[in-house]
């Protein structure tokens, strides 16, 4: 069974309360110990300094008989003096003296080697009628004679003293408990108060309101630190569902625009009779829009599939001068349509590690792109090489003299969906998927792409990948 309570802040308060009986625990007993130390303390020098006077009172009676001179009854120092109790004895052990207050009985047997070892010694002990007493031994000579005088109190009213001590603090031990609970329990619910609102907020937030934010009173302190994050955490997400709803959008328009123009050829296909001639070219056209659907497809594909990080590459090691030729003689019928020349330059023996397939897509669409947009008999550069600068990686350049791209547009044109329609058809172009592909490609295999280009004077792509 679960006893331990759920809520932290009862939890929290049971802490509290624990930790204080400990170290009220702990005080108790170290200020019981202190003061019964000190009383030991006050009773010993009370017992030497009484041991003194006792020491000029005792007297042999000519019979040979010990006695005590009893004057001092009526100058008595302490009150503790009153209950005095005193045993003389000779070297042999022989009692010689014992006052009324022992009634007889003994403060312990023959003399012991450890009283004579230091000047007063002090020894605890409970004589036989059940008192415990602290006894000071002390040798001195009476007339002459050499006798241990043991002089004795009753530790009784230290002990009461004590109890005394202890019943006043355990009394107010509770009560200072049952504050310190009260008081736990107060504040850990402040304390804890931001955390409740945090929660309280956080559950209103549904996806249609992803734009709400949690408040942040001390950015400095733990739980500012905590609505910090979880605001972090709430921008994040909904970014990214701006950017999943944009995409929804951009995909469901641009896959309205091939459909509609399917179904108007066919439309128009049907409103009369055509020739067979006529028919093919109407089937033309729309198989045309249908590949280029499908490659559309294709490729929205390929985006879900690295979005979902489910994309593996499949690494190899290769030349990439190779991978350059094969992408030049993918694109070289449509060049040699605009009677555009491609140059290729570069160290053939330069390697990299790449899944083929993927590094192939973005070569080809960046050559693609810049045949595309260049003008007929423009030329494009291709140059390979390996750049020592910072790290080793392969530089792969590819320069056309196309109308080039505005800076302002220069990280956009790497968005999905994005196309710089300025002047360019878009028969021309594509759904402004390749260079967003192109860039997940490269980024996939640790490089980068940058962007250099002027505007009227072309456009230069560079891919950067580790060398191997
Ligand atoms: P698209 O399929 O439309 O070519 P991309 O993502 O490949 O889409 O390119 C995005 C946009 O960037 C294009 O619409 C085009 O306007 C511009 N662009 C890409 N490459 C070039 C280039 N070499 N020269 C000029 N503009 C380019």
């Amino acid at each position: 069974m679960h006893i331990w309570p759920t809520y932290i802040r009862t939890r929290l308060t049971l802490w509290y309360i624990a930790i204080f009986s400990l170290i009220m625990g702990l005080y108790v007993s170290a200020a019981c110990a202190i003061q019964y130390w000190e009383l030991n303390e006050q009773l010993y020098h009370a017992e030497v300094q009484d041991m003194e006077t006792v020491e000029g009172l005792l007297y042999f009676t000519p019979d040979g008989r010990l006695l005590l001179h009893e004057e001092y009854h009526s100058r008595p120092g302490s009150r503790l003096l009153l209950d005095r109790l005193m045993e003389v004895l000779d070297p042999n052990g022989a009692v010689l003296f014992r006052n009324e207050k022992l009634n007889g009985l003994a403060l312990g047997g023959p003399p012991l080697p450890q009283e004579a070892s230091v000047s007063h010694y002090a020894s605890r002990m409970r004589i036989a009628d059940g008192r415990h007493v602290l006894v000071v031994s002390h040798f001195h000579p009476v007339q002459g004679k050499r006798v241990l005088i043991r002089l004795a109190y009753s530790t009784e009213p230290l002990r009461r003293r004590l109890i005394e001590l202890l019943v006043v603090l355990m009394l107010v031990l509770p009560l200072a408990l049952i504050a310190a609970g009260f008081a736990g329990y107060r504040v850990a619910g402040k304390a804890l108060n931001p955390l409740a609102a945090m929660a309280d907020l956080t559950e209103q937030i549904t996806a249609t309101r992803l734009s709400s934010r949690v408040p942040v009173e001390n950015p400095n302190d733990e739980f500012g630190r905590m609505a910090c994050v979880l605001n972090g955490l709430l921008e994040r997400l909904e970014e990214a569902f701006q950017k999943l709803q944009r995409f929804t959008s951009d995909v469901s328009h641009e896959l309205r625009t091939p459909l509609a123009s399917i179904r108007s050829v066919g439309e128009v296909g049907l409103q009369q009779s055509h020739s067979d001639a006529e028919y093919k070219d109407i089937l033309g056209s729309m198989l045309e829009e249908v590949s280029r659907l499908t490659s559309m497809i294709d490729t929205l594909m390929t985006i879900a599939h690295a979005d979902s990080g489910s994309i593996q590459l499949n690494r190899t090691v290769f030349p990439l001068m190779e991978l350059i030729e094969e992408s030049v003689g993918v694109v070289d019928v449509l060049a040699e349509e605009k009677k555009q020349t491609i140059f290729v330059a570069g160290d053939s023996a330069l390697s990299v590690s790449a899944d083929r397939g993927f590094l192939r897509m973005a070569v080809i669409n960046l050559l693609d792109n810049a045949v595309k947009y260049s003008p007929v008999g423009s030329t494009i550069h291709i140059l390979l090489e390996l750049s020592t600068q910072e790290r080793r990686y392969v530089k792969l350049a590819i320069a056309d003299e196309g109308p080039g791209i505005p800076i302002s547009e220069a990280s956009r044109v790497f968005d999905r969906f994005y196309r710089l329609d300025g002047g360019r058809t878009r028969d021309e172009g594509g759904a402004g998927l390749g260079l967003a592909i192109a860039k997940w490609s490269v980024e996939a295999h640790g490089g980068e792409i940058l962007l250099d280009s002027e505007l009227g004077r072309g456009s230069a792509f560079t891919i950067r990948l580790p060398a191997v």
